[in-house]
C-alpha cells in the first residue's frame, strides 16, 4: 500500500513525561508508516523550554498561526516542585496559555465514544462538547479579605474624565470581596471561535450564562454573544445549525434529557466545571479530546489529559502502564482530518477516518487499556498495557 500524501505541513509540538512516550510510539507505528507528511517539530519538553527561555512555545504558535493546523502532546506546566524536579531557571508559564494567547482561541472539549462505555446519562447517545471563554471573570480578578467594618466602593475614572463611584456594600463587620472583568472584543472572539467550531462539526450552539441575575455582566455576555450570531446568520443557516441562548439552570437541566450533539459555550468559571463534570460523565479522561479554534480558522489538537506523570515515574522503573493513548491518537485524526478539509485533499481525510475507526473497533472488539476496562465494567484483568494496545489498532489499520 502505498503512502497518503499530506499537501501542507502540520506543526507537531512534543511534550512531556507517559504523554511523550506514547506521542513517538504513536507517530512511529500509526502515523509515518501510512502517510508521507512533513512535520514542523517544535520540542516542548520542559527542559527545551527552559533552553530557549520558553522562545520555542511562542515559536511553535507562530507556526501553527502560519500553517493553521497544528497537533500538541501534553506539557508540564511548571511549579516549584518542577523546577526543582528538573533543575530549571524559573517557572515557565503554561505552554497551553502561551499559545491561547498568542492564537487568541477558545477551547472545545469532546469526548470520544465507544459502546463498551455507557455515559453516566442515560440520554446522551452522541457527544456533548464544552466551549469554554479562556479569559476574564474570576481567572484575573481582584479579591480582598474585609477585615472589618468599612464601606466598599468601584471606582471607574474615564481617560481624561470625572471618576464615577458605585458602591458595593456597608461592611458592618469582616467579609470577602472580589472584582472581576471581561472584555467586549474577548466575548466577540470566543463567540466567533464558538461559530466556526459549531459549523465545522456541523452541530447546534448553546450559550448559557444567568442574565436574570446578573443584568450588565451577564447581559453583555449575552448581547455580544447575539450580535456575533446575528452577523454570522447566513454561514449558519446555510450550514443549518441553530442558536438558543438558555439561563444556565435551565441548560443544566435540559442537559440531562438531551441526546447530544450539540455544542454547550460557556463563561470561563461555568466552563472549568462543566467541562470536568461532563468529561467524568462520558467515563475516561484518556477517551476525552481538546481543540483549540482560533476566530481566523486556526486549529490545535490535543488529548484534554495532561502528562501522565503517576504512570510515567512507574515507566521510568521499567514497568509496563496501561496508559491509554486514543485521546492523543485522536489529536493526531482531528489534525490531519483538519489538514485533509483545508487542503481539499480527501485521501487525507479518509486516512484520519480510517483510523479514528481502527481505533473504535479495536476498542469494541474488548481490547483496551485498563482505565476503560474500568469505565465498560470489565475487570481490569483482562486490559492491555499502551504497546500491545497500539500494536492491536495498528494491525487493524494495516488490514
Ligand atoms: P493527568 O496527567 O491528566 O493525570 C491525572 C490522572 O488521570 C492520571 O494519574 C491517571 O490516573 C488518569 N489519566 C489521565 N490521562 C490518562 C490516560 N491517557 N490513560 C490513563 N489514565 C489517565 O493530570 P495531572 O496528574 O494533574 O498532571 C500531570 C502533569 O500534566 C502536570 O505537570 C500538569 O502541568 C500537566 N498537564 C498538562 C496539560 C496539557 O498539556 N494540556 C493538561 C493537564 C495537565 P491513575 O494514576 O489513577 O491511573
Ligand atoms: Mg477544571
Amino acid at each position: 500500500m502505498g503512502k497518503v500524501r499530506v499537501a501542507s505541513p502540520i506543526v507537531e509540538i512534543d511534550g512531556d513525561e507517559m504523554a511523550r512516550v506514547i506521542w513517538s510510539m504513536i507517530k512511529e507505528q500509526l502515523i509515518l508508516p501510512f502517510l508521507d507528511v512533513d512535520l514542523e517539530y517544535y520540542d516542548l519538553h520542559i527542559s527545551n523550554r527552559d533552553a530557549t527561555e520558553d522562545q520555542i512555545t511562542l515559536d511553535a504558535a507562530v507556526a501553527i498561526r502560519n500553517h493553521g493546523v497544528g497537533v500538541k502532546c501534553a506539557t508540564i506546566t511548571p511549579d516549584a516542585n518542577r523546577v526543582s524536579e528538573y533543575n530549571l531557571k524559573r517557572a515557565w508559564p503554561s505552554p497551553n496559555a502561551t499559545i491561547r494567547s498568542v492564537l487568541d482561541g477558545t477551547l472545545f472539549r469532546k469526548p470520544i465514544m465507544v459502546k463498551n462505555v455507557k455515559p453516566a446519562v442515560r440520554s446522551w447517545k452522541k457527544p456533548i462538547t464544552i466551549g469554554r471563554h479562556a479569559y476574564g471573570d474570576i481567572y484575573n480578578s481582584v479579591e480582598f479579605r474585609v477585615p472589618e467594618a468599612g464601606r466598599v466602593e468601584m471606582v471607574y475614572t474615564p481617560e481624561g474624565g470625572e471618576p464615577l463611584h458605585m458602591k458595593v456594600h456597608n461592611f458592618d463587620g469582616p467579609g470577602v470581596l472580589m472584582g472581576m472583568h471581561n472584555l467586549d472584543n474577548s466575548i466577540k472572539s470566543f463567540a466567533r471561535a464558538c461559530v466556526t467550531y459549531a459549523i465545522s462539526q456541523n452541530i447546534d450552539i448553546w450559550f448559557a450564562a444567568k442574565d436574570t441575575i446578573s443584568k450588565e455582566y451577564h447581559g453583555k455576555f449575552k448581547e455580544v454573544f447575539q450580535q456575533v450570531i446575528d452577523r454570522s446568520q447566513k454561514e449558519l443557516e446555510e450550514a443549518g445549525i441553530q442558536y438558543r441562548y438558555l439561563l444556565l439552570d435551565d441548560a443544566a437541566a435540559q442537559l440531562m434529557k438531551h441526546e447530544g450533539g450539540v455544542l454547550i459555550s460557556l463563561m470561563n468559571y461555568d466552563g472549568d466545571v462543566w467541562s470536568d463534570f461532563v468529561a467524568g460523565g462520558f467515563g475516561s479522561l484518556g477517551l476525552m479530546t481538546s481543540v483549540l479554534v482560533s476566530p481566523r480558522g486556526m486549529y490545535e489538537f490535543e488529548a484534554a489529559h495532561g502528562t501522565v506523570t503517576r504512570h510515567y515515574y512507574r515507566w521510568q522503573k521499567g514497568e509496563k502502564t496501561s496508559t491509554n493513548p486514543v485521546a492523543s491518537i485522536f489529536a493526531w485524526t482531528g489534525a490531519l482530518a483538519k489538514r485533509g478539509e483545508l487542503d481539499d485533499t480527501p485521501e487525507v481525510v479518509a486516512f484520519a477516518e480510517k483510523l479514528e475507526k481502527a481505533v473504535i473497533d479495536t476498542i469494541e472488539g474488548g481490547e483496551m487499556t485498563r482505565d476503560v476496562a474500568l469505565a465498560s465494567g470489565f475487570s481490569e484483568s483482562g486490559s492491555l498495557d499502551t504497546e500491545a494496545f497500539i500494536a492491536a489498532v495498528a494491525e487493524r489499520l494495516a488490514k
